[in-house]
């Protein structure tokens, strides 16, 4: 047929792994050959196990794959992973243990300290830890928590021109960042939750080894402060962050928007095909970035920034948006796998 690779996804039926099916359909490199869930979906077809909530039709030939169940007998060498966390790690690890590369959205592997936590544009340096798993002849990457994605996107510009020393962040995160069906609507229509079970450790915690440095083989953590509260609101896809920054070299804000502005990493030099072309989208208009308008820009991929102006506490305080489902899960998942493929990571599993 053709010559793309085969991927299988596990946990395929939920709501990132819709995304991942939604996402792949037309991928230039990648074929869905395989898509696996729990023993309540394994057997169905696709169609019928899964209750399917994106806004593209359901490919006809995604519809007709049998699911099957999520253990290492699968054909297809490379994994996507979208299972719920309370199973994930010791599956993903199965997988890795059987020869598999797992590319997983899960926390479960996040830090483990031979695993990158990786965000292709930011920390692609550390997919080298793998060489020191020893998972068997298959490795393990994670992609961070859907807010942190969005979040040190942002800062990695600020971090390499002027080096951050305290970070504040406030979430107003979207519904479907807690899967489907998610809050119930009783609970989120017409309201605010200022609580996500487990969200502020986590972007507290996973920026400082995602802007780690790889010493000896190993991630020496970044040493800035974060202090991250984080909401729930109304609104289906995109989180929007509030942040305040306190900078080493204190700039201008011009230079500031201008290193957003040219901001370009490893994905573009390479022209991946789920690279953003620019990573990170500076808004003049003082009423953006919204979640409504700006969630899908660069195909989802990139972050949007605006309201740049100071801050009388810290140095600078700003406002960024990403789509949670696609840059923050399936999509930037997608893009490791297409760094992992152009730098010849994935040769000995085709
Ligand atoms: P979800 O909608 O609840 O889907 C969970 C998936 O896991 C389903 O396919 C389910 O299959 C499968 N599963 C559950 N128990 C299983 C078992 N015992 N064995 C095998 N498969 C099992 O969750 P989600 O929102 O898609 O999130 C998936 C993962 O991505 C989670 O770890 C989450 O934390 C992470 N994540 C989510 C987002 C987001 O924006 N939603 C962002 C970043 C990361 P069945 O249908 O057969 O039960």
């Amino acid at each position: 047929m053709s010559n793309k690779i085969d991927v299988a996804i596990l946990g395929a039926t939920g709501s990132v792994g819709q995304k991942f099916i939604e996402l792949l359909s037309n991928h230039p490199w990648f074929n869905i050959a395989e898509v696996a869930a729990s023993d309540r979906s394994a057997g169905k077809k696709y169609s019928e196990a899964t209750n399917w909530i994106m806004q593209s039709p359901l490919n006809k030939n995604i519809a007709e794959l049998i699911v099957k169940n999520s253990e290492p007998n699968l054909k297809s060498k490379i994994v996507f992973s979208a299972l719920d966390a309370s199973v994930a790690g010791e599956i993903e690890e199965n997988f890795a243990k059987n020869g598999y590369v797992v590319i997983s959205n899960a926390r479960n592997h996040r830090f483990d300290e031979d695993v990158p936590l990786l965000v292709p544009e930011v920390n692609y340096q550390h997919i080298d830890l793998i060489h020191q798993q020893k998972f068997g002849d298959g490795f393990i990457i994670t992609n961070p928590n859907c807010s942190t994605i969005g979040l040190v996107m942002a800062l990695k510009p600020l971090h390499d021109n002027f080096e951050i020393e305290a970070v504040n962040v406030v979430t107003m995160q979207a519904v479907s960042g807690g899967g489907y069906p998610g809050v119930p609507s009783m609970d989120i229509i017409d309201n605010v939750i200022p609580f996500i079970s487990g969200e502020e450790d986590k972007m507290e915690k996973e920026p400082k080894k995602i802007f780690g440095n790889l010493i000896n083989n190993k991630i020496e953590f970044a040493n800035f402060k974060i202090s991250a509260s984080c909401n729930r609101v109304p609104v289906i896809d995109g989180h929007t962050e509030i942040v305040q920054v306190k900078l080493k070299s204190k700039p201008a804000k011009d230079e500031i928007i201008n290193v957003w502005k040219n901001f370009s990493s490893e994905p573009q030099k390479l022209n991946l095909p789920f690279a953003p072309s620019k990573p990170t989208t500076y808004f003049d208009v003082e009423k953006y970035p919204q979640p409504k308008l700006h969630r899908n820009i660069d195909k989802g991929m990139a972050v949007a920034i605006g309201r740049l102006r100071d801050c009388s506490i810290l140095d600078y305080k700003f406002v960024i948006l990403s789509h949670n489902t696609i840059r923050g899960a399936a999509g930037g998942a997608i893009l490791i796998a297409e760094l992992l493929k152009s730098k010849g990571y994935l040769d000995k599993y085709l």
